[in-house]
């Protein structure tokens, strides 16, 4: 392992709109780079800019705990920052992968998001996240804590080869399982599901049931993207070398080079309904319940939130969903939505049925639709 020191000019990534997926506003990188060396990964893309050998060299940003406290703390500033789930790691870079043992920067960065009063989500696929157990509980305590955890698959064959740095699944399910017993919210990102390897419905089923046994509040899932260049001629070496006689089939479905390295659309219809059916079967939600997020946005926050959510549940239902766009408009607000009551009608993408719903969600946290999508997701049939 090659560890490289550097002085950073600023930690925290602010999102312009907040992510429906994490419920997060904000993101860092502590380590740019990644020990854990997961096959598919796409920090290895050129667009990050990752120096090193990825997967074998790791750059410390030794400052981010001295950024993090200036960027979090409201002096100085004019607006305070809006309260959103703070998702530390990810991208390029596991906040418990091995060098977290070394330089505790991770749990550093933990005591500010507790001081600074945000709640935090975790994503990791590593187990050190059990040593802060006591400090994600006080956050958790006082403005809520997530620990979620992604998987291609829970099959230990499988993971040996695609995520050779990290620990088994049955492990990585118990260390959720732990933080479950503890009053935490548990996730798991059944992201990315590889094709012709975890794509079968045999896998997604027992990664669904694996998430349902250890008590997970929702499973999120999307298929994998190879962007042309490093990450898509890493993984590929991976499938030359272990499984051979794949090698053409994701030739065929990656074949248009485009730059945000997606399957073709047929491919991801085709596992779509796979997923659909795993979250009935076992009733998990797929998008992260309103339960631990409706107390802690803002009104337009939570709007954009929902109507992503929405269209997320319409498109499972094969329906077509304009709920995305308005959300997205949303998004582009200044203004507090409830100050803009009289003007709804004037903004581009929002009917009369949008705003019979954001009324709705601004007099009750929720509306009728969404809850309505939710209960048909959670149906067994
Ligand atoms: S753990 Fe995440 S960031 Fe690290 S290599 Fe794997 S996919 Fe990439």
């Amino acid at each position: 392992m090659n560890i490289k020191e550097i002085q950073a000019k600023s930690l925290l990534r602010k999102y312009k709109k907040i992510d429906s997926w994490f419920i997060s506003r904000y993101g860092m990188n502590p380590y740019r780079g990644c020990l854990h060396n997961c096959a598919y990964c796409d920090g290895r893309d050129a667009k990050y800019n990752v120096e090193g050998d990825f997967g074998k060299e790791v750059s410390v940003k030794t400052n981010a705990v001295q950024l993090l406290e200036k960027e979090l703390s409201p002096k100085g500033k004019r607006k305070p920052l809006k309260k959103a789930y703070i998702l530390p790691g990810g991208g390029v870079g596991d906040l418990y992968q091995p060098v977290e043992e070394k330089y505790r920067l991770g749990k550093k960065i933990l005591q500010i998001i507790y001081k600074y009063n945000f709640p935090l989500h975790i994503l990791t696929k590593s187990v050190l996240v059990e040593r802060d157990i006591k400090l994600i509980k006080e956050i958790n305590k006082k403005t809520r804590a997530i620990v979620s955890s992604s998987f291609s698959s829970v099959n230990e064959d499988i993971s040996k080869v695609f995520e050779p740095g990290v620990p088994l699944p049955v492990r990585r399910l118990e260390m959720l399982n732990t933080f479950k017993q503890n009053g935490v919210a548990i996730g798991m990102f059944l992201l990315p599901v590889i094709p012709f390897i975890t794509d079968e419905f045999e896998y997604i089923d027992n990664a669904f049931r694996s998430a349902k046994d250890v008590g997970a509040d929702f499973v999120l899932y999307g298929g994998m993207t190879l962007k042309p260049g490093i990450q898509k001629d890493y993984f590929l070496n991976v499938i030359k070398k272990n499984y051979p006689s794949k090698l053409q089939d994701f030739k065929k479905i990656y074949e248009a080079d485009n730059q945000y390295g997606q399957a073709n659309w047929n491919y991801y219809k085709k596992i779509e309904s796979l997923f659909i059916k795993a979250a009935k079967k076992y009733q998990l939600p797929t998008r992260i319940p309103l339960k631990y997020f409706g107390n802690i946005l803002c009104i337009n926050d939570l709007l954009v939130v929902i109507f992503e959510h929405i269209d997320h549940y319409l498109k499972q239902k094969g329906e077509k969903t304009n709920y995305g766009y308005a959300a997205y408009q949303v998004s582009l607000l200044k203004e507090p939505i409830t100050e803009l009551k009289e003007k709804l009608t004037s903004i581009e993408g929002i009917n009369q049925t949008h705003i019979n719903a954001i009324n709705e969600i601004i007099d009750t946290g929720t509306c009728k639709l969404y809850e309505d999508l939710l209960s048909n997701n959670l149906s067994s049939k």
